[in-house]
């Protein structure tokens, strides 16, 4: 199948079209597929962001794995386990690490993974059913009249409040309290011989503070009583709970909001504010309903955590500093910070806390796998801190990384179509010039040739006579023309018709124009009239041309008519002279031959003089 020149244009231009469609195409998708890729990667930065802001958790079974190595068969806990079979380390602080260590795996729900009758055991073996029998020192008078129970923390020291809410505190979470070897009536007369007529409690744990009343021991005092009132299902009387919340009311410090050690000290150590809510908490029953109720009716919650947010917060660290003024630069502290959780969560306050900060601080803490602060209270304080904030037990699936950029394509793909695109539409201008050209050639052939002879036109001749005459006039070069006119022509019309006489024609031009020479050229001039230029030619010149010819038509058979003659008029051109002029003088020769007979050759020899060459 072969094309023509203006489909060949169109299929190019359309070939263009869609190469530079396709080249769009492709860059559009790479661009797209650019910008997915950025999305994606933007996607994972965020999702990254996200992931190490909250994934913040922690492994109970790695804090209760640490704590059972620290367990000694004898029940207690220490602090550090590879002393765990030393007997220094049973001290005076043994009952508060195991007091903290039960607290913990409580929290944790892991009671039942460690020795737990070892514990009761050990707990039970510092149980002094009669105070008086061991008290000695500057209080044992006050035991001498009633029976007081209590527990200490080794033997050899004394008995007192906070030894004995610590091992109580213990012997709750292991339900041991109704241990027939203890007796809780005898304890908790033991605790309440320490109340102060100004509702406050002393500790002979702390000699140093003598029998004046303090928020600490008078905590400790409320947490064991209330431990053993819940216990008994026994509420406290009214009038000891109005006396003891009114102490606590006047620890409070006016000026800050915070809570001082005792009536009208200033607040300084947030534990205070802790104190003062736990105190309060038992009284009220120690259960969240009765408990919250009771803090809520005898403290300024909102003052007390604007106090603690205002004084004691380090938000850089997201942790709450124990001392208010001294310790500059004041330390974030786990301990302070579990108890204000403690506190806020209790009384449905988290919204108080930045919880975000301290989970993040607290995760930060972790020493060793489930050890956090490098001790047994701070891990209790941690621990409690991620229970009461409901801070997750695992991390968060990592955010998968997306597979780097890779385009669908190689790049240079759309600038290839472009480039196709960019050729085949040069190429398509360039065939649509080539029909053009090919178009205006035939249109300047059709306008210089005669359409039924194939000679050149009338106009043409005439353009290509003033150029030869210019060129003949310029460099004196002879020029002439032959004109001549088919004989009797009417005649062959008139018996052959006239499509015969047009065949005549169109084969007497062909033979003419066979025999001239290259620069010489037939014109037809009319009718079955032609004209020959013949450049370069003289009149002598021309003439043997003419007669050439005329004895060529003359031998010529044409088909269908015969012979044929024609007569022939010459002249050379006269420089200077108008073609008008020029043409009429061979258009006179012509008229002499044909007047002459026909069949003949007649040139001019001067103006107004024709000669017969030929006949
Ligand atoms: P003469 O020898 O005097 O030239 O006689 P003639 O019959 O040729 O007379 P004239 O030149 O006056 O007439 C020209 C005739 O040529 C008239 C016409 O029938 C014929 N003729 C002119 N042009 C054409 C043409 O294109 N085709 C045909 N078939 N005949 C033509
Ligand atoms: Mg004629
Ligand atoms: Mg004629």
């Amino acid at each position: 199948m072969s094309l023509s020149p203006p489909r060949i244009n169109a299929f190019l231009t359309l070939l263009a079209v869609v190469f530079a469609a396709v080249g769009c195409f492709l860059q559009w998708e790479l661009i797209e597929s650019q910008s997915r890729a950025d999305r994606r990667a933007a996607k994972f930065r965020q999702a990254m962001e996200n992931y190490e802001r909250e994934n913040i958790y922690y492994d109970p079974q790695a804090t209760i794995t640490w704590l059972r190595n620290r367990q000694n068969p004898a029940g207690y806990f220490v602090p550090n386990p590879d002393l765990i079979f030393e007997p220094s380390q049973r001290n005076a602080n043994t009952l508060r690490a195991t007091r903290y260590a039960i607290a913990t795996l409580r929290e944790l729900d892991a009671l039942d993974q460690i020795n737990r009758r070892a514990v009761v055991e050990f707990v039970l073996a510092n149980y002094v059913p009669n105070v008086a029998e061991t008290q000695s020192g500057p209080y044992a008078d006050i035991y001498r009249n009633g029976r007081y129970a209590g527990f200490r923390t080794l033997e050899g020291k004394p008995v007192g409040v906070r030894p004995t809410m610590d091992a109580l505190i213990i012997l709750d979470a292991l339900n041991a309290l109704d241990d027939p070897r203890i007796r809780l009536e005898d304890i908790r007369r033991f605790i309440l011989v320490h109340q102060n007529p100004d509702g406050g409690f002393w500790d002979e744990h702390y000699p140093e503070s003598g029998q004046s009343s303090c928020l600490k021991c008078t905590s400790f005092a409320l947490r064991a009583l209330g431990v053993m009132h819940r216990h008994t299902h026994a509420p406290f009387p009214p009038v000891f709970k109005e006396q003891v919340a009114g102490f606590v009311a006047r620890c409070r410090d006016p000026e800050s909001g915070g809570y001082g050690s005792a009536p009208g000290k200033a607040a300084e150590d947030l534990y205070n504010v802790f104190r003062a809510f736990i105190t309060l908490w038992w009284l009220g029953g120690g259960s969240d309903a009765a408990g919250q109720a009771f803090v809520r009716a005898h403290m300024d919650v909102g003052g007390a955590l604007d106090y603690a947010n205002r004084e004691h917060y380090l938000p850089a660290a997201g942790a709450f500093a124990r001392y208010r003024n001294h310790g500059d630069p004041r330390h974030p502290s786990l301990k302070a910070t579990h108890l204000m959780v403690w506190l806020a969560t209790a009384l449905g306050r988290v919204d108080s806390l930045d919880v975000q900060a301290i989970a993040r601080f607290t995760a930060s803490k972790e020493s060793r796998p489930g050890e956090y602060g490098g001790d047994i209270y701070s891990t209790y304080s941690a621990t409690g801190i991620f229970k009461k904030l409901g801070v997750r037990t695992s991390p968060l699936p990592k955010p998968v990384r997306p597979p780097p950029y890779r385009p669908p394509f190689p790049a240079y793909l759309p600038p290839l179509f472009f480039v196709l695109a960019l050729v085949t539409l040069t190429l398509s201008y360039l065939s649509k010039r080539q029909e053009l050209e090919t178009i205006n050639q035939l249109l300047a052939h059709q306008a210089a040739v005669d359409g039924l002879t194939g000679a050149l036109n009338r106009l043409r001749f005439e353009e290509l006579l003033s150029a030869e005459m210019r060129r003949a006039q310029r460099y004196g070069s002879p020029l002439s023309v032959i004109l001549f006119d088919a004989d009797r022509f009417k005649h062959i019309n008139d018996r052959h018709g006239h499509l015969a006489g047009d065949r005549v024609l169109r084969a007497l031009a062909e033979q003419v124009t066979k025999a001239l020479r290259a620069p010489d050229q037939l014109a037809r001039w009319g009718g079955e009239e032609f004209i020959v230029l013949a450049p370069g030619t003289d009149l002598q010149g021309a003439l043997r041309l003419a007669e050439k010819l005329r004895q060529l038509v003359e031998r010529t058979t044409f088909e269908e008519v015969g012979h044929i003659t024609c007569s022939f008029g010459v002249a050379q051109y006269r420089p200077g002279e108008p073609s008008e002029r020029f043409l009429e003088r061979a258009d006179q020769a012509l008229y002499q031959a044909k007047h002459a007979g026909r069949n003949r050759v007649c040139a001019e020899r001067r103006y107004g003089d024709v000669a017969r060459v030929s006949a």
